[in-house]
């Protein structure tokens, strides 16, 4: 079967984070389309997976919000440009084309043809932090998942879920009601961060003999031959007194939060300098023509990571952008008050106007 053609488009934004929106937004005044593209399968970087309900006092004219209102504020602002979000998908390469576009690979095999690129990438994209046992990555996607449970059904599977947040005992609790041959909830520590009614509700299905919840570390692991292939069958858990325990476990469901990885970003080819791009600061380019980056991946003299300068470097970046996707016209700043253009473009009315 041959593959799918590349989807084309005038720009594609890599990262969701807050600045990858605003830049979908400015892009979108200037009537360039976007395709956004993040690691996470939720839009809102930083905001949304480190600080979502901590209060944010330095976005302009915003005398306080929080990273989930935030998002939900940007979303809405982008929403009249109708953005294509493709979630839950790493950029892994990007070639300039002899067309002079770009050819864009994501991790799910999806590719994009695209006349100009802007790199919103933060800190990197935000993967989940692995199991450190031997040989176990053999098993991904098979008997052992990161942050989701398989779509298989697992009634009669022993389940071993790992991790001490709110996201592991809710799938723990959520399988114990669904006749599985045992469930299993694993933690390092005796604390769990999660509320208290879910850890009322683990209590009543331990002591109902529906779960369990133990304290210790997997330090190994036996598989069984199934089908003629190696499947898990066990795993070695240190307690903290540094006793062995073999646990039955078919499946194993780990949830030990996220964490950046710059990644396939520093493999492009672009100038960096420790570890972030170095872009001028007229247009926000990188060192190849018609790729652009804002917000925290970006370097030049006196920048600040902060919100609000992400923010400003989108508005250069897409009038940089327009001499590459209209190279014909010649475009005016308009304001979005007083701009018939513009309130076509957002869909609002324009004042005095029937
Ligand atoms: C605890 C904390 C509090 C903060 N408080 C404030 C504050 O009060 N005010 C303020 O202004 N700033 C604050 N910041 C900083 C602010 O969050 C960042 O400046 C902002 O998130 C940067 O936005 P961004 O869009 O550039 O990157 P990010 O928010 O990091 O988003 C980047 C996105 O790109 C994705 N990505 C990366 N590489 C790829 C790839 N190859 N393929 C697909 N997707 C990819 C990532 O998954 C991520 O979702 C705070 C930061 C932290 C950690």
């Amino acid at each position: 079967m041959s593959a799918p053609a590349p989807i084309e488009t005038d720009a594609v934004v890599i990262g969701a984070g807050p600045v990858g929106l605003f830049q979908v937004f400015q892009l979108g005044l200037l009537e360039i389309k976007a395709h956004v593209i993040d690691a996470l399968p939720y839009a809102g970087g930083q905001c949304i997976e480190l600080y979502p309900d901590k209060p944010i006092y330095d976005i302009p004219a915003v005398p306080a919000t929080t990273g989930r209102e935030l998002v939900a504020s940007l979303m809405r602002q982008a929403a009249p440009f109708e953005p294509v979000f493709h979630l839950g998908e790493e950029v892994a390469s990007l070639a300039r084309q002899a067309d002079g576009r770009f050819l864009l690979g994501t991790s799910r095999g999806k590719t994009f043809l695209s006349k100009t690129v802007f790199i919103a990438a933060g800190v990197g994209a935000f993967q989940p932090r692995r199991l450190r046992v031997d040989g176990i990555a053999t098993l991904e996607g098979r008997d052992l998942f990161y942050h989701g449970s398989p779509a298989e059904d697992l009634t009669g599977r022993d389940v071993v879920v790992v991790g001490g947040d709110e996201a592991a005992l809710q799938c723990a609790l959520d399988l114990a009601s669904r006749g599985l041959g045992s469930v299993t909830l694993l933690h390092r520590r005796d604390v769990l961060q999660a509320g208290a009614a879910a850890l009322a509700e683990m209590q009543a299905l331990c002591e109902a003999g529906q779960m369990a919840f133990r304290v210790g570390q997997i330090i190994g692991f036996d598989t069984r031959v199934e089908a003629g292939e190696s499947r898990l069958s066990a795993v070695h858990v240190s307690d903290v007194d540094a006793q062995l325990h073999v646990l039955p476990a078919d499946r194993l469901l780990v949830f030990q939060g996220l964490s950046p990885r710059l990644g396939p970003v520093a493999d492009w080819g672009l100038a960096m300098a420790r570890k972030q791009l170095e872009v001028d600061t007229e247009r926000f380019a990188t060192s190849e023509p018609g790729i652009f980056a804002v917000g925290d991946i970006n370097t030049y003299p006196g920048k600040k990571k902060l919100i609000v300068c992400g923010f400003h470097e989108c508005v250069l970046a897409a009038f940089g952008a327009v001499a590459i996707v209209f190279p014909e016209r010649r475009t005016l700043l308009q304001y979005t008050t007083t701009s018939p253009r513009l309130h076509q473009l957002l869909g609002v009315a324009t004042p005095g106007k029937a």
